[in-house]
């Protein structure tokens, strides 16, 4: 199928983005980033705007950097940018352990991590990673840019805290250079994305637990946290049991009423699922220290 016809604009500034934005207010309006859940959409005919703004050619967007104690990832860094670069595995591995399990070497030389993050698909790879990595949002818009925390950044099935005249600009993250980050999928045989994934990002002082966070998508229709497990790693030693513990709490706090059910994984399924992944990543925090390489 053939999209619609359409204008096509293409911005060179964040603010030119912004003010196509404003010109364009009362029309069907969407930015292409990677184009790689865009296109598909619009070729399924599920999206149909009437003007589309490329973002791809504003430099301010792209690259990874050091900034203070933390990492200032563009929204336009496309995946296999990130992945090559050594900062980000170094600050971000929760994060660089979540791209490089996004599609495949084609999806992640188009994907971007602000296109991912703005789609908000519950089912795809970084919104767990975001979480536990405590990543800020940070969105340029009409009076300036905003910095929108990520527990309050995923809504819903596509439904972020962005504002229609705002774009997603960068992703800050706090420094977890003394952290072991990991992420464990399952993958859905049919599309490859994940029916549950699991990021956790785990500091040890010797064999006790300093900091936890773990983050999951795929379960309910937006990323969330898995704070029972969180408390049960919390000062902890962690060893065999305490993962065991740990896991058997991931469902903890999360309304199984909401679990995604589908043709793939039922909600009963995917509960067990995330208790079987979230051992598998915590597991991986304790044998490795480097996240892993780009899957092919
Ligand atoms: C074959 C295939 C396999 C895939 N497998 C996976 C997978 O395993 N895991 C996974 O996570 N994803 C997967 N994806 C999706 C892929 O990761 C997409 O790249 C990603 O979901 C969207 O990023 P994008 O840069 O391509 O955004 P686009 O497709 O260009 O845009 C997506 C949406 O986000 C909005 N948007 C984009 N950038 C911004 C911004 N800066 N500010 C505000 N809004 C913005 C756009 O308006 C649009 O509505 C797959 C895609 C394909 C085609």
């Amino acid at each position: 199928m053939f999209p619609d016809e359409l204008d096509y604009y293409e911005a060179s500034t964040v603010d030119e983005a912004l003010e196509l934005l404003d010109e364009h207010s009362m029309q069907e309006t969407e930015l292409l980033a990677g184009g790689h859940s865009l296109l598909p959409a619009m070729k399924s005919g599920l999206s149909s705007p009437d003007v589309l703004i490329d973002i791809g050619n504003i430099d301010a967007m792209h690259g990874v950097s050091v900034d203070g104690d933390g990492l200032s990832i563009g929204a336009m860094t496309r995946y296999s940018d990130l992945l090559a670069s050594d900062a980000a595995r170094e600050h971000a591995p929760a994060l660089t352990a979540a791209v490089a399990e996004v599609g495949d070497t084609q999806v992640r030389n188009r994907g971007t991590v602000g296109g991912n993050l703005a789609h908000a698909d519950p089912a795809s790879d970084l919104p767990g990673a975001a979480l536990a990595s405590d990543a800020t949002l940070v969105a340029a818009g009409p009076t300036g840019e905003r910095e929108i925390p990520v527990d309050e950044f995923f809504f819903g099935m596509y439904a972020t805290a962005l504002d229609p005249d705002e774009l997603l600009v960068r992703v800050e993250v706090p420094s977890a250079a003394d952290a072991v980050g990991t992420y464990a999928k399952k993958a859905s045989p049919s599309s490859g994305y994940a029916m549950v994934g699991v990021a956790a990002l785990v500091e040890t002082d010797g064999d006790t637990v300093r900091s936890a966070s773990v983050g999951a998508n795929g379960v309910l229709d937006h990323g969330v946290r898995l704070k029972g497990v969180e408390d049960e790693l919390a000062g902890a030693t962690l060893d065999a049991d305490t993962v065991e513990a740990a896991a058997s709490r991931a469902s903890e706090g999360l309304d199984s009423g909401m679990m995604l059910s589908d043709l793939q994984a039922s909600a009963e399924f995917r509960e067990r699922l995330l208790e079987v992944y979230t051992k598998r990543a915590l597991q991986e925090t304790t044998g490795r220290a480097d996240p892993p390489a780009a899957a092919d």
